[in-house]
């Protein structure tokens, strides 16, 4: 990012806080970028992120966060997904998508022996929304987690879930009052990944995002105690929803990440490559995209923050995040798509990285609130502010 825009933009503590990120992932992930793709999980290197600090700067110190917010999550996010979008995806979903509910609704109890060895990167999580009926509509949830004396007894199905077949705990959400509206009688748990009853039922083939394992999973009489129950009973909905603001802004920096490195990657084979005498830059078919990809860049970076910025004031952020989200997966598409035009027949090939970000940039108008669902919460924000 050009100097004068990261000072404007950003303190000189999180600029700072940046360069360590990056060094981080110029010594322990770019030389190996290409290649965790093909490897097993990168539980390791997964480790060594939460050994460095990176898991939880919006974590407590109690916890062994640095409680900085959400602000230098996304640079991290950002960093990492510039290196590697699957391996950024395995610890998102660990330290936020399972980590904040804990953070927000978790007792200290729960956040001493679930969310603190997730923050060292010693344990793995992951959320369990998403079901084999039900993606989009969360409302519509079919898990039911029914109480037995002291204990809930869990069934149901997950699918799509990021680690899942790595992760050592789950939030999970479930339905525990069915005589109401799914949304005023879902609950949310932690579960365990060892208990009886649980099992993986497949790790899902993906187009992209290959270093990460998402999975489908089965929850049969998964017997749980009380203490498992996180936040209040039927608070399910409410807990999801404020979820869902974090991992949309969260996911916003990663996109930005996933289309920083063919944008530079683009600018500089422009640069070289030459074709009818002269650099390819010099034609407008190119160089006019690297315009558009500094643009969509810089504007996705912008809204991002200013989404990151307001969770940590406290502030509701429903429609910022969508905007950031669906503006900065869309520019990523785009990004990823026009850099791989720009390297011709290259492009195309594994000897560039372009085509793996273009891969892995293809999730991010589905996972975590597809573009049809952002654009009705975004009008739905717009109407309720405006009449
Ligand atoms: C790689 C990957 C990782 C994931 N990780 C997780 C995870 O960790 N945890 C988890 O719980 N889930 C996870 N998901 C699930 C993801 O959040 C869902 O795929 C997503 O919410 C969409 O649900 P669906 O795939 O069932 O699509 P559907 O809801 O069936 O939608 C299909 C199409 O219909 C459109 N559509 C649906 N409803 C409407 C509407 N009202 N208006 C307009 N269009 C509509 C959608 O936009 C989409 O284009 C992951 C998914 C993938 C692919």
């Amino acid at each position: 990012m050009a100097d004068y825009l990261s000072s404007v933009l950003w303190t000189e503590e999180e600029i700072e806080f940046r360069k360590q990120v990056r060094e981080f992932c110029d010594k322990e992930i770019y030389p190996i970028a290409d290649e965790i793709d093909k490897g097993s999980y990168p539980r390791d290197l997964l480790r060594k992120i939460g050994q460095a600090g990176f898991m939880g700067v919006h974590h407590d110190k109690d916890y062994g966060g640095t409680a900085k917010g959400l602000s230098y999550e996304i640079i991290v996010a950002e960093e990492i997904s510039a290196a590697n979008g699957g391996l950024d995806m395995a610890r998102m979903a660990s330290t936020t998508l399972f980590g904040m509910p804990l953070k927000v609704f978790g007792t200290d109890e729960q956040k001493k022996k679930y969310l603190a060895p997730v923050v060292k990167g010693e344990k793995i999580g992951c959320i369990g929304i998403t079901e084999p009926e039900v993606g989009s509509d969360t409302a519509g949830m079919k898990t039911r987690a029914e109480k037995d004396g002291d204990e809930w007894v869990l069934n149901g199905e997950k699918r799509f879930i990021t680690n899942g077949s790595q992760a050592d705990y789950m939030c999970a959400f479930a339905i525990t009052d069915p005589s109401v509206k799914s949304k005023d009688g879902m609950s949310a748990f932690i579960v365990p990944t060892d208990a009886d009853g649980f099992s993986v039922v497949k790790d899902h083939d993906l187009l992209g995002m290959k270093s990460a394992r998402v999975s489908w999973l089965k929850l049969e009489d998964v017997r749980l105690g009380s203490e498992m129950l996180l936040g209040e009973e039927v608070q399910g909905f409410r807990i999801l929803m404020d979820e869902l603001d974090s991992e949309r802004t969260a996911i916003a920096a990663e996109a930005i990440g996933y289309g920083r490195t063919p944008y530079e990657v683009a600018v500089k084979y422009s640069n070289e490559r030459q074709q009818f005498g002269r650099a390819i830059r010099a034609f407008e078919g190119v160089s006019f995209k690297i315009a558009d990809m500094a643009m969509k860049l810089e504007a996705a970076r912008a809204l991002t923050l200013t989404a990151a910025r307001m969770y940590d004031k406290g502030m509701k952020i429903t429609k910022q995040a969508s905007i950031a989200k669906l503006y900065a997966t869309e520019a990523a598409i785009s990004i990823t798509n026009d850099a791989l035009q720009v390297l011709g027949g290259m492009g195309y090939t594994t000897d560039y990285p372009v085509e793996r970000f273009l891969r892995d940039a293809r999730l991010m108008t589905i996972g975590g609130g597809t573009a049809e669902i952002l654009r009705f919460l975004i009008q739905r924000e717009v109407y309720k502010e405006m009449l």
